[in-house]
């Protein structure tokens, strides 16, 4: 599901902006949503505000906490089902942090990772990536989200920049703690840049051990069958990407258009 239909929902209602506005805000910051800075009966209009609490009941059904699984590092991976019975894997991550994902299954098919065994399975609407946000909001104070849980997030573009977009403005988090993570689509790098929001970027370098460049690409390809970003050498930022090509896994961590830094990261999650 995604974000349009519940504006459409709120609209049909006699929703102006302001009342839209106001139940998006407290939706995305966990709050209720009659949840305004006035009196709820006197801010909505009697339609709008009696359908809230029906509203509130189907958004809740977009993501539910079948189990949690805490970690002894202050995470927590909670295995969510989707109102279609589907499954995926959000993690509550130390110093208010989330880990969502975008996909149900995922068409890359990196060969450590238990999510691309399965293949694409489903999109993640844009109101479901919400949900999962919702769902850790509700738990903890939350200043970061990362789009870093199952699927590849430039595989589903549309949906996650509506996400983006909603969190980074009526969800009152900060555009550089939005971190989009991709295995290095060519399409994210002319997207994000044009967005209202610009998240940061995480990009996968993924070479298992010290090597050179040319040796990455080529255990790259082998570690990521359907990465479509090939040149390393190619790429546009500054030669610290390159120079970062060591450890385990990596990731650029960098923003789409300036400062762009480099940082180690782990792998994106694996499905439970
Ligand atoms: S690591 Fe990420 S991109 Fe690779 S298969 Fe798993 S979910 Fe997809």
């Amino acid at each position: 599901m995604q974000i349009e239909p519940i504006r459409q929902r709120l609209r049909a209602l006699g929703a102006k902006p302001a009342h839209e506005q106001a139940v998006l805000k407290a939706w995305t910051r966990g709050w209720s949503l009659d949840h305004c800075h006035r009196d709820p009966t006197q801010f909505f209009p009697a339609a709008v505000r009696l359908a809230l609490p029906e509203l509130a009941e189907d958004l809740a059904n977009l993501a539910r906490v079948q189990s949690e699984h805490p970690s002894a590092d202050g995470s927590a991976r909670l295995l969510v089902t989707l109102r279609d019975g589907q499954a995926v894997e959000t993690v509550r991550l130390p110093r208010d942090g989330v880990c969502v994902s975008t996909q149900v299954g995922c068409a890359v098919g990196c060969v450590f990772c238990m999510t691309g065994r399965s293949g694409l399975l489903r999109q993640v609407g844009s109101a479901e990536i919400i949900a999962q946000v919702v769902l850790a909001r509700q738990q903890q104070t939350l200043r970061r989200v990362v789009f870093m849980g199952m699927g590849e997030p430039a595989h589903n573009l549309d949906n996650v920049m509506d996400a983006i977009e909603l969190l980074g403005t009526l969800g009152d988090i900060g555009h550089k703690n939005l971190v989009f993570s991709t295995v290095g689509d060519p399409r994210v790098f002319e997207r994000l840049p044009r967005g209202p929001v610009k998240p940061a970027l995480a990009l996968s370098l993924h070479p298992p051990v010290p090597t050179c460049v040319s040796h990455c690409f080529r255990v790259r390809r082998e570690l990521i069958p359907l990465s479509s970003w090939k040149p390393v050498s190619g790429m546009r930022g500054p030669p610290a990407i390159r120079s970062s090509i060591s450890g385990p896994c990596s990731k650029a961590s960098t923003t789409p258009t300036k400062n762009w830094r480099v940082s180690k990261r782990c792998s994106p999650a694996s499905t439970p």
